[in-house]
């Protein structure tokens, strides 16, 4: 049988880090070391080839011109590999996994994300585990087909849904969270897939999209905010989409001033709650009933990360239809929502 063909996109992050001497922060290195530091991966068996970004990138500098970037590589590949994985710094990971889940629709194919907390080269790394799982994932079949049909973060013995996680620690090996949706697998002596949670495969064509508009406004509220002030800095912005961070199931400070600036406004505004676990439920509590009547859109349980990536996509596909971005917005495009 022909072994498994894995694309290893190495983009930077913390797994290919080294320190600066002088300064004894961490940079990026050269992806020829990264391999060298895991000679095991010769023994895994698949083929992988590597791509390396020229100048790898701490992730907090990836933005939407990169998740094209990362994108186009594995569009461009796409039929010659089994499976795709990228490497790539924590910070913004989940932002990146939600990213290329909605870049690449009806997947067929497994786009793991992986990195490590501290780099390959230190001997206490958690960067061998998860570099060599993730690709051991990547190239798994069952019945000559991909197990895993989707874009997934596998990170310190889980694999989970990537537009489903939070980076939740900066410390723990354990960095990762899906808090509303199972994980994929478990990997302990054995991988373990929850074929119940997995995306089937649709056999539908793959549908490549990009494009994304990065103007969307935050709003974290706090006891005691002050409104006017609030009211103010909306205004100012020339942002269509304004995320209101809210309390618990979607409630807010709410009063007239609010409530009348919400009705008098074209802006759209989405509920997203400060609570990582859980959905919002306008209708549970009068302050959230009245943000629902005032056209504020309640978000279900997608993650920040999520609704921001999608808001990205959805106001650069449809920016005059308000209807449309809602309806999409709420609507399952790559199981980031409970249905
Ligand atoms: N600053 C690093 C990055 O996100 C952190 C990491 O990789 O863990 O690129």
């Amino acid at each position: 049988m022909k072994k498994p063909k894995v694309l290893l996109l190495y983009t930077g992050g913390t797994i290919g880090m080294i320190e600066n001497p002088l300064e004894l922060s961490l940079k990026p290195f050269n992806f020829d070391q990264v391999t060298s530091e895991v000679p095991e991966l010769n023994k895994l068996n698949c083929t992988i080839e590597t791509i390396a970004f020229e100048n790898p990138l701490d992730s907090s500098n990836i933005n939407f011109e990169t998740w094209t970037k990362i994108g186009d590589e594995i569009f461009k590949n796409y039929d010659y590999f089994d499976g795709f994985v990228i490497l790539h710094g924590t910070d913004t990971m989940s932002y990146t996994a939600s990213a290329l889940s909605f870049m690449f629709q009806n997947l067929t194919k497994p786009i793991i994300l992986t990195g490590s907390q501290l780099p390959l080269g230190q001997v206490r790394t958690d960067g061998k585990e998860n570099l060599i799982t993730a690709i051991e994932i990547a190239s798994k079949n069952w019945n000559n087909s991909p197990v895993v049909n989707e874009v997934a973060i596998y990170f310190e013995n889980q694999l989970f849904r990537g537009n489903r996680t939070t980076k939740v620690s900066s410390d723990d090996f354990d960095a990762f969270k899906s808090y509303n949706f199972p994980s994929l697998a478990e990997v302990g002596v054995k991988i373990n897939f929850n074929h119940n949670y997995l995306l089937k495969n649709n056999f539908k064509e793959l549908n490549y999209v990009k494009g994304f508009d990065p103007s969307i406004n935050i709003v974290f509220f706090y006891p005691g905010i002050i409104i006017k002030n609030v009211i103010k800095s909306i205004r100012s912005n020339s942002s269509k989409v304004v995320v209101l961070l809210s309390y618990g199931s979607g409630n807010l400070p709410i009063g007239n001033e609010l409530v009348e600036f919400l009705n008098s406004t074209e802006k759209i505004f989405l509920n997203v709650s400060q609570c990582k676990a859980g959905k919002i439920e306008q209708e549970k509590y009068e302050t959230g009933m009245q943000l629902k009547k005032a056209g504020v859109i309640g978000v279900k349980d997608m993650t920040l990360e999520t609704v921001i990536v999608k808001s990205m996509l959805l106001i650069n596909k449809y920016p005059l239809d308000k209807d449309k971005f809602a309806n999409i917005l709420l609507s399952n495009i790559a199981g980031e929502i409970t249905e």
